[in-house]
């Protein structure tokens, strides 16, 4: 009988060997950049928590008709530049903690960026592969309902993330939309073009990070078309980056995904890559034009630019003393540990960290709201213009930050992120 229920909410997930807690990591950065800034404590406790915590039962008639229950998290971390934007993931591994330390993150990716958002993020603690359509439909039409109270396009506006895609946002917006009694386009972001989705938006993470690492370069005296490149990863972000560099003639030396990797010296086809794996949906595994080598050989190859653009935890303190690349740029969200960086600095690696490497996400988002509040939509080409000069106005501005300081671009972002939204909430005061 207790085996009935090991797919559901009473399955505790395993326990994550070894790694360090995203929030923890979050934390010990956000302390760093708090006393250089000489935030004061009353202010430094209302950033550091959470505004809304929201853990919902999510109940799922199978289509066998057995009743499963998951559990659904939303996180507001704040919304003191405007309403709180972040994705949802679909994970049999995120928890409530994972989900409050990404929250937080959206609040400074925001701000680095300049988006007039706030930061939240949402899951549900689940194995999307176990479901059918109609399950996952379920799901997520039964976890929006819960969360009805919470979203809106005024209030709290989620987009895709870990396991998530258009269509859960369509089934996301449907369900909003119904119970509003009118179609509210501006309540999800990462939608199917022909629902109020914006040009560019499926790109835009990876095309954010390859603005961010061209202008490493550049500030470095190096053209793209001179240096070697590993990337992690071979979903949206990483295929995306590893095309965009490809044709700016930089050698893509090796790629991955959770079948393993590719290594090759002369550098690999990556149209090829992508045409084998039809946009993310077969894994690498067997494709041709190059040596297998491991996810962990991967970050450990000597080259000029890492791309970490799978998951959390990838460089740690145990592997960090091993990487041989000179400019890492986080795809993922936390891919690098707090207890990473030292490693990375005293290596002199320049790191592009996540609130400003893959803030071309978000960015995009904001843009696809704007698009859907004016009902006016723009071309492709004004998306992706607009876009990498956000992307390099932000680079410049940490960048500044962390030659003022003298402090590495990590720190710097935190510095930028907090200084302005602590800057705001001054303004704003605490209502009571
Ligand atoms: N999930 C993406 C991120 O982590 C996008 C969030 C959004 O567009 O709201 O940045």
């Amino acid at each position: 009988m207790i085996n009935h229920y090991t797919t559901g909410y009473y399955k505790e997930p395993g326990p994550k060997l070894d790694q360090e807690s995203p929030f923890e990591s979050m934390m010990q950065r956000f302390r760093f950049a708090a006393e250089i800034l000489n935030l004061d404590e009353g202010m430094f406790h209302f950033l550091a928590s959470p505004e809304k915590q929201v853990t919902v039962s999510v109940p799922l008639v199978r289509d066998n008709g057995d009743i499963e229950v998951y559990e659904g998290y939303r996180v507001i971390h704040d919304n003191v530049l405007g309403p709180s934007k972040g994705g949802i993931r679909y994970s049999p591994d995120v928890t409530l903690e994972e989900v409050k330390a990404l929250a937080a993150w959206m609040t400074w990716k925001c701000a680095v960026v300049n988006v007039p958002f706030g930061g939240a993020k949402g899951g549900v603690r689940c194995n999307p592969s176990e479901f059918s359509d109609r399950e996952l439909e379920r799901l997520t039409r039964r976890y929006t309902a819960s969360m009805l109270g919470i979203f809106g396009p005024d209030r709290d506006i989620p987009a895709p993330d870990m396991n998530t895609n258009e269509q859960v946002m369509t089934w996301i917006m449907d369900t909003y939309s119904m119970n509003s009694q009118k179609t509210e386009t501006a309540v999800v972001t990462g939608k199917p073009i022909i629902l109020g989705g914006s040009k560019g938006r499926k790109e835009a993470t990876g095309r954010g990070v390859v603005t961010t690492v061209l202008a490493a370069l550049s500030k470095e005296g190096r053209m793209p078309n001179k240096v070697s490149v590993a990337v992690q990863g071979f979903g949206n972000v990483g295929s995306v980056s590893a095309r965009l560099l490809y044709e700016q003639g930089a050698k893509i030396v090796a790629i991955s995904d959770v079948s393993g990797g590719l290594y090759n010296s002369n550098g690999i086809d990556i149209p090829a890559a992508i045409e084998y794996t039809a946009n993310g949906r077969k894994p690498l595994e067997g494709f041709p034009g190059g040596d297998k080598i491991t996810n962990e050989e991967l970050l450990k190859l000597k080259c000029d630019v890492l791309i970490p653009a799978a998951k959390e935890d990838q460089i740690n303190r145990k592997n960090a003393a091993d990487i041989n690349a000179r400019i890492i740029a986080e795809g993922a969200n936390g891919p690098i540990t707090a207890n990473a960086d030292n490693i990375l600095e005293e290596k002199e690696i320049m790191v592009i960290p996540d609130i400003l490497a893959n803030a071309g996400g978000v960015t995009v988002s904001y843009f696809e709201w704007v698009q859907d509040r004016q009902g006016y939509f723009w071309t492709e080409e004004r998306v992706n213009r607009r876009l990498n000069r956000m992307m390099r106005d932000a680079f410049d501005n940490i960048y500044k930050v962390s030659e003022e300081h003298d402090i590495t671009l990590r720190q710097a972002a935190y510095v930028y992120a907090i200084d302005k939204v602590a800057t705001t909430l001054k303004m704003r005061g605490i209502y009571a």
